[in-house]
């Protein structure tokens, strides 16, 4: 099996990226693999600090593993905005392959040192982990907000991430680029897309040199995320549009069969709605090599 950091430079060579999908339950976890098993690509599955406190450290790290090592399919499992080093390390031990330690809301030579010291302590647990940076404000919450925030004055530029990259050690960097946290009411109909800072994008990877995440991927317009890969995008998160469709299945499933209890019999509704996001997500990032595979 390669590693997160050869799939990662495969997809990079083959202009395609590796999506990241958040999950909090076996519904999420089922409908993103089963997105990338029909389709034949690596994903990452992520959690935040609040989605592991709901699923268990451990016991997601358990599953994750158990179906890659049955299957033997490329699935990585990331500890997705982790801010304390307590936090980061209690999910190096437990196996996760790649830890986002976001210290982004503290100044940024604060951010410098304490990134540093936390590559240092992470890559100490687990030599291969991969250690994710954040710079610049792209927002909180993946849900809906009634309105935007200003995020224009925080930004990355090449300068910075450069200094980042170079002052803490990290493998992968997560920069500001016009994206954000969460989608609008106006998105989740539709009408409004996310549009991406795409010469910034190629200006700090070119400064920077090290993979590129870009958080918040949820309602960003088709174009500007293919054009953002192209430029040096690695990675792409997705969490808004699961939760707006395992919702939607989940109501779906419910309002088809009022008077049933079984869990196993509802669920699948919602399984569906969410591998359908998933899967043109993917076809998406995969690119021209997906359309070589004929897939
Ligand atoms: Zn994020």
């Amino acid at each position: 099996m390669n590693s997160l950091r050869d799939l990662l430079q495969q997809a990079q060579q083959s202009g395609a990226a590796v999506g990241h999908f958040n999950i909090s339950d076996l519904v999420l976890l089922k409908a993103v693999f089963a997105a990338a098993r029909e389709l034949n690509v690596p994903v990452l599955v992520g959690l935040s600090e609040g989605e592991r406190e709901f699923v268990g450290v451990r016991q997601i790290a358990a599953f994750v593993q158990s179906l890659r090592e049955e299957l033997n399919f490329p699935i990585f499992l990331n500890a997705d905005h982790t801010r304390s080093l307590a936090k980061a390390a209690e999910a190096a031990k437990a196996g996760f392959d790649s830890i986002v330690f976001d210290l982004s809301a503290l100044p940024f030579q604060e951010n410098v040192r304490q990134t540093k010291q936390a590559v240092e302590t992470l890559k100490a647990i687990n030599p291969s982990i991969l250690v994710e940076g954040e710079i610049g404000d792209i927002g909180t919450g993946s849900e809906i907000h009634d309105a935007a925030p200003d995020l224009s004055k925080r930004l990355s530029s090449p300068e910075e991430a450069k200094q980042f990259v170079e002052s803490t050690g990290v493998d992968i960097l997560a920069p500001a680029v016009g994206n954000m946290h969460g989608m609008l009411r106006s998105m989740v109909q539709g009408e409004t897309k996310k549009r991406l800072d795409v010469e910034r994008i190629s200006g700090i990877k070119r400064a920077a040199r090290v993979f590129l995440t870009l958080h918040g991927g949820s309602g960003t317009d088709d174009a500007d995320l293919r054009k953002a890969i192209a430029a040096g995008i690695n990675i792409v998160h997705i969490n808004t549009e699961l939760r707006v469709a395992w919702r939607s299945g989940l109501e779906r499933g419910l309002a088809k069969q009022p008077d049933e209890v079984v869990p196993y019999k509802i669920l699948p509704s919602a399984v569906e709605a969410v591998k359908q996001v998933v899967a043109s997500r993917l076809k998406l990032f995969a690119g021209e090599r997906h359309a070589a595979q004929g897939i």
